[in-house]
């Protein structure tokens, strides 16, 4: 439950009826109240077995901090976990399910436990094709996903500004990409990218309202810009690390 404490606490329920749009972040709205960009905590709240809890904010946007789960992980840690007395409900997956459309793939089948693959295939130096399936249920979570942080491109500003699609951020809150390497060394994995996607579709699919029994696939491949986070630096401000701001589409 999102709890918008400048205004008046209205609440906002983590549920897909109050889906508003998933094209760059993910984004809720019930009755003209926004809560945008909830993929990374909901990502977390999974990840850490979390089903209830009240998240306030003072702002239509959650912060991005640096780009991964991880400051979330530690505040949940922070805040502290407390066990409930009635059994927990599961959205148990009963048989295949399978959806294509263009170069996008996503299935969905039975399992004794909640796991989530992706592969993704991008021409750039660093990434090319990359596969990485996760079991949830081991608290795979914390060490594999949630520290992975999303990226974007650093030539792709002027068009991200011109579609309306920028987002404030900072050099020490996303990967910036160049064309042969990035611009923000080093990576905390090698394959941070893949962790990345399978971060945001842990937190995207934690929309269901309960967790999930069963295997989550996803394979996003080549042209396929609108999945990609993108994020772009203003050139002019590239060297003045503290004031500098990069473009967010995701
Ligand atoms: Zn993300």
């Amino acid at each position: 439950m999102f709890r918008r404490v400048d205004l008046d606490g209205y609440e906002v329920e983590a549920v897909s009826k109050n889906v508003a749009k998933v094209s760059y972040a993910t984004s809720l709205m019930k009755q003209g109240v926004f809560i945008s960009t909830t993929e990374h905590l909901l990502s977390a709240f999974i990840g850490m077995a979390v089903d209830n809890a009240i998240v306030e904010l003072d702002n239509l946007e959650l912060p991005i901090l640096d780009g991964s789960a991880l400051p979330f992980v530690e505040m949940i840690t922070r805040a502290g976990l407390r066990q409930q007395r009635r059994k927990r409900t599961y959205l148990k997956i009963l048989r295949p399910y399978e959806m294509r459309e263009g170069d996008k793939f996503i299935g969905v089948y039975p399992a004794e436990r909640y796991a989530v693959s992706y592969a993704i295939n991008f021409p750039h130096p660093l990434i090319g094709s990359e596969t990485l399936k996760v079991e949830l249920s081991n608290g795979a979570y914390v060490e594999q996903i949630a520290p992975a942080r999303t990226f974007g491109f650093l030539e792709q500003q002027r068009a991200m500004l011109n579609m309306g699609l920028i987002r404030g951020a900072t050099r020490e809150s996303c990967i910036v990409l160049t064309n042969d390497g990035i611009d923000n060394p080093p990576l905390r994995f090698a394959d941070e990218f893949v962790r990345h996607k399978v971060l945001d579709l842990i937190g995207d699919l934690a929309l269901f309202g309960k967790h999930i029994l069963g295997y989550v696939k996803a394979d996003r491949i080549l042209r396929d810009n609108s999945y990609w986070e993108e994020v772009t630096l203003d050139d002019s401000a590239a060297d003045k690390h503290h004031e500098e701001h990069l473009a967010v589409a995701d």
